[in-house]
């Protein structure tokens, strides 16, 4: 059995550390998304792999713990330091090169820090800011690139995430109903250790043999078995936990494992063909019912209309930006013309070749038609920017209740966000739906619901008033995932564990799992250095 060896870095000083009464002007970095807010000793801002080696062993000598931090995007904590250092990667943000691999695939390299929107629009436009640096072979796949219509599919909904935030949370968005997460589209990883080691892992390469194991060379001269877990990974999207399956790539375990692993600095990505022609299109619905029955003929026959995204707005979520209309008028990002019987809506992308781009509009207009929608009342949009005015549509709403919540703080500051991000497996959407609306009418709590409805993955986000309901919607969110998990759905689909969540790992993995899970860290993170308070409790 080959041996994986990471290589000894001696690191490099990293020139930006801050310490002491100097961190008093760092406090964005000690929060994320989730509003919580946690301490650290020091903060690094390395700008290559051998300065995070550098930080890495200046907080080895000091018995420290290490926190990465990317965009701080993340809506579960897990970028939000429990003291020690805290990592930031922001200023790893250059692109080092593309390629196009023997069978045609276009891979792009990139430092973590880069941020996913600028990743999207150099793939898609070919232009690369960093490309005076490039080498030949790079140089020339960018030609190449420009003779192509490619494009790098991961889209959370929030696009100021960092690459590597991304790959570290395993990210999805309205377009994995087609495509996928981010996991299937990592070609390659370099990681740094909570040793100060260097793993470069190879999607293909690297792999873990058939007998379930592979050796990994420990800091000492060793030879450590590491094992995949023996859980069964969840059929539906899952962002919870180190991934294993069997045959495994081993930079699988560092994709979604939210900084506890490694430390991720450059990631080699794959792009793939843009389909020819794209249209938005927004239906709306007098019933959920109905709603729900659309989604699932789409779901049945998502090949054949060629639908990359299927999204829902809820009735409470519709009249949510009915409300920012009206408070803020063309700026809301919501179109005036709302139509007034609509109840709820539903988002679709439809992405085809030229060819069959005619027939499969057709045959959406008769599946609306089917379910008692009306394709003349649909907004639907060609051009680009247009398209983009109706995703503004769908994903005003995430904004809209971080500001909402954020309103609610300055008076109940013990309150977060509390907002579910559950999938079920396919045929089990009605039942999900119905406990969700029982229980919070039952318990009188205001919630809107939106979301990834392709997925069988909703959003409920629970908008409590006082610290009271806070409390009871926490109970009401661990009664949910308890039934999600007994349908073999993930109580933790797309925003991760992290510190917020870690009940929800042991109610998915058992303790077995977990203890699992742990062995899998102690053999990358010897000394439980990386990610103190995230996944594990
Ligand atoms: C409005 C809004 C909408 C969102 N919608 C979606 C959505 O649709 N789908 C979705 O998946 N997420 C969504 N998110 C959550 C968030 O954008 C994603 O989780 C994103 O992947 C986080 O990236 P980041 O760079 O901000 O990471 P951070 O928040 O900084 O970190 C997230 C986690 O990854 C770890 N980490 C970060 N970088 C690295 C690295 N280089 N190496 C190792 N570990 C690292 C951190 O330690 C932390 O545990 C949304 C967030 C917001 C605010």
């Amino acid at each position: 059995m080959d041996v994986l060896t990471p290589t000894v870095c001696p690191g490099a000083i990293c020139p930006d550390l801050v310490e002491g009464s100097d961190l008093a002007d760092y406090g964005k970095y000690l929060a994320d998304e989730s509003r919580r807010s946690g301490t650290a000793d020091a903060l690094a801002f390395p700008r290559s792999t051998a300065e995070v080696c550098g930080a890495v062993n200046w907080a080895k000598d000091r018995d420290l713990g290490i926190t990465v931090s990317g965009a701080r995007t993340g809506i579960a904590a897990g970028a939000v330091p429990d003291g020690g250092l805290a990592v930031s990667l922001e200023r790893m943000n250059r692109v080092l090169g593309v390629r196009t691999a023997g069978d045609g695939t276009f891979l792009v390299r990139c430092q973590s820090g880069v941020l996913l929107s600028d990743l999207q629009h150099s793939v898609q436009s070919g232009t690369f800011a960093d490309a005076a640096s490039f080498d030949a072979e790079s140089l020339a796949a960018v030609e190449s690139l420009k003779t192509q219509s490619l494009f790098y599919p991961p889209d959370p909904t929030e696009t100021s995430a960092t690459v590597g935030g991304t790959v570290a949370c395993n990210a999805s968005g309205a377009h994995t109903f087609r495509y996928g997460p981010t996991r299937p589209y990592v070609h390659g990883l370099t990681v740094v250790l909570g040793d100060g080691r260097v793993l470069a892992l190879e999607r293909g390469r690297d792999v873990v043999e058939q007998s379930g194991e592979f050796l990994l060379a420990t800091a000492d001269g060793q030879e450590a078995v590491v094992r995949i877990p023996e859980y069964t990974w969840p059929t539906t999207k899952n962002s919870a936990g180190y991934y294993a399956a069997e045959g495994m790539d081993i930079l699988d375990f560092f994709v979604g494992s939210e900084g506890t692993l490694g430390i991720v600095t450059e990631i080699e990505v794959r792009a793939i063909p843009a389909p020819e022609m794209s249209c938005a299109v927004v239906t709306f619905w007098t019933s959920e019912e109905q709603a729900v029955a659309f989604t699932e003929t789409l779901q049945d026959g998502r090949d054949m209309l060629s639908v990359e995204a299927i999204e829902y707005v809820g009735p409470k979520a519709l009249s949510m930006l009915r409300n920012r209309r009206t408070q803020l008028g063309a700026t809301s990002g919501v179109p005036g013309c709302l139509p007034e019987t609509a109840h709820c809506a539903i988002y679709l992308d439809v992405g085809t070749s030229r060819d069959s781009y005619a027939d499969a509009l057709s045959k959406l207009a008769g599946v609306i038609e089917d379910h008692g929608g009306s394709p003349s009342t649909c907004w639907s949009a060609v051009e680009r920017d247009e398209r983009e005015r109706l995703r503004h549509f769908r994903h005003a709403l995430p904004e809209t209740v971080n500001a909402h919540i954020a309103e609610i703080r300055k008076t109940e500051p013990s309150i977060t966000k509390l907002g579910t991000d559950m999938a079920v497996p396919g045929g089990r959407l009605v039942e999900a739906i119905g406990i969700y609306r029982s229980a919070l009418r039952e318990a009188g709590l205001d919630y809107v619901i939106f979301g990834h409805i392709g997925d069988n993955h909703l959003h409920v986000n629970i908008l409590p008033r006082n610290a009271a309901e806070y409390r009871t919607g926490w109970d009401l969110y661990h009664r949910f995932a308890d039934a999600v998990v007994g349908m073999g759905g993930s109580p933790a689909a797309e925003h991760g564990i992290g510190k917020l969540k870690t009940d929800f790992l042991r109610t998915l993995f058992h303790d077995e799992g977990v203890r699992q899970m742990l062995q899998i860290k102690a053999a990358f993170d010897p000394h439980s250095r990386l990610g103190k308070g995230t996944l594990f409790a």
